[in-house]
């Protein structure tokens, strides 16, 4: 049997190790280049970012290949990884069980989740490691009755030097990312086929049996796996005249930007602690995007920045075209949500000794979620019903909600379901 995975990150990882040590051939097709993280020497950039050289975001682009970024409307910034291992090599290693929406449409991703925290073990940066002001806020975010905790990360803090730069790739090998799960796949067998975005998936007779890559190869298989993510799936859909849903989700983040002198909170693991909400979260972050490009962030040096973040699961409400453009707004109601979860933050800096301006950072978005979302029926197969046979999405697009946490736990216990699936279906 011969299986085509299409994407390495969370979901495309998971689901090639499981599908090529259960027997299949199995084939990555992967859009992007090997990764490769950015050089450390970051600091050229603070004189060119204070005259505002760097010019927006998009420059990020130029700089750092590996992070697409687009602008989805005029205020919102989407964000993935397009390389081996998709959007995990630039997580900040966090490692939550994320469940919203599930119970609803009576998914039960227990097992997965416990199978594979027993296998990634997540830890706690060790609080002796957080910067002062990050022990600050969480003792000021304890004494609002936040209940802040550390966060769970994949995270080997024995290599890890506390660059703060995770966002950028680990160069020490300390943060743990889908390529791991990839490396043990292609040691079974597997094989990656980097540079090889597909463009559509071959139908016959009602059945795929393969996909077409950009530079017009085909490669047939008995099984389409697609986990090329949030805006790749459905643009891989639409492309085969398939349909995707206009039900994007990102779980917006937004930096709330303080001041306190020497605080040099660039030099821990970002989000060392988190405090969890309806529909967001709050968490230390420095947030780089902001920082170099972002106009309002320009006075302030690095070292003396501050930022509390925002995470909120937003509207599901976007669309992704053929060309891999997207449309998606921040609501009326995200922006509500958020000027809420932003003037809490805004207490919990003071709280914790950081003082004004405070400047809100760039809302950004890189949870790309819902546009192949399950419905209640699809559970026991875990699959869409109007999908063609032979054609599985095993990535967070088959999230129905947002989160307002970290996903990668998520999209992997989704590929892993769908991968046994599969494995049943083939028996
Ligand atoms: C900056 C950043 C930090 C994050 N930090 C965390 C964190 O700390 N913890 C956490 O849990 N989550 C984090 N996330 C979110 C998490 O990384 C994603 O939710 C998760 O990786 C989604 O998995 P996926 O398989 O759906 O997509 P991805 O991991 O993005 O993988 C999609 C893959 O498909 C490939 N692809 C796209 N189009 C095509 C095509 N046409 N043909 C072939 N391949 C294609 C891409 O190159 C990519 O490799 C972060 C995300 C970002 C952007």
């Amino acid at each position: 049997m011969r299986a085509i995975v299409v994407g390495s990150g969370a979901g495309g990882a998971t689901a090639a190790r499981e599908l090529q040590s259960r027997g299949f051939e199995v084939v990555v097709l992967e859009a992007g280049p090997p990764f490769k993280p950015f050089t450390r020497r970051i600091s050229w950039a603070e004189p060119l970012r204070r005259f505002g050289l760097l010019g927006g975001e998009s420059t990020f682009k130029h700089l750092f290949p590996p992070m697409d970024i687009q602008r989805s409307s005029q205020e919102l910034v989407l964000v993935r990884g397009l390389s081996t291992g998709g959007s995990t090599v630039l997580a900040c290693g966090n490692l939550v069980r994320a469940d919203r929406g599930l119970k609803e449409i009576g998914l039960d991703l227990t097992p997965e989740y416990d199978e594979l925290e027993g296998e990634l073990k997540p830890t706690t940066i060790p609080q002796e490691n957080w910067r002062p002001v990050t022990n600050e806020m969480f003792l000021s975010a304890r004494d609002m009755g936040l209940n802040p905790q550390p966060t769970p990360k994949v995270v080997d803090t024995s290599k890890c030097n506390n660059c703060g730069l995770c966002e950028l790739g680990c160069v020490r090998g300390a943060r743990w990312d889908s390529r791991k799960f990839l490396t043990e796949a292609i040691r079974k067998g597997a094989v990656l086929k980097s540079r090889s975005p597909v463009e559509r998936v071959i139908t016959e007779n009602g059945r795929v049996s393969g996909v077409i890559t950009h530079d017009n190869k085909k490669y047939n298989a008995d099984v389409v796996v697609l986990a090329a993510g949030g805006i790749g799936s459905p643009q891989i859909l639409k492309n085969s005249g398939l349909k995707a849903e206009d039900h994007l989700w990102v779980d917006i983040v937004l930096t709330l930007g303080g001041v306190l002198s020497g605080a040099r909170q660039l030099e821990e693991p970002p989000m060392a602690w988190y405090t969890q909400h309806e529909d967001y979260i709050l968490s230390p972050y420095p947030d780089i995007l902001s920082h170099y490009f972002h106009k309002p962030w320009r006075k302030v040096p690095i070292q003396d920045r501050v930022g509390l973040m925002v995470k909120l699961a937003d509207t599901e409400e976007g669309a992704v075209y053929a060309d891999g453009k997207v449309d998606k707004p921040l609501t009326a109601y995200d922006q509500e949500r958020l000027d809420l979860a932003i003037n809490q933050a805004q207490e919990v800096m003071e709280g914790a000794g950081v003082s004004g301006p405070f400047v809100r950072g760039v809302p950004n978005g890189g949870h790309l979620g819902g546009t192949v979302p399950l419905k209640k029926e699809d559970v026991p197969n875990i699959r869409p019903s109007w999908l063609p046979e032979g054609l599985w999405v095993a990535d967070l697009s088959l999230s129905p909600r947002s989160q307002g946490l970290p996903t990668i736990l998520l999209t992997a216990a989704l590929a892993l379901r769908v991968s046994r699936k599969i494995l049943e279906t083939m028996e």
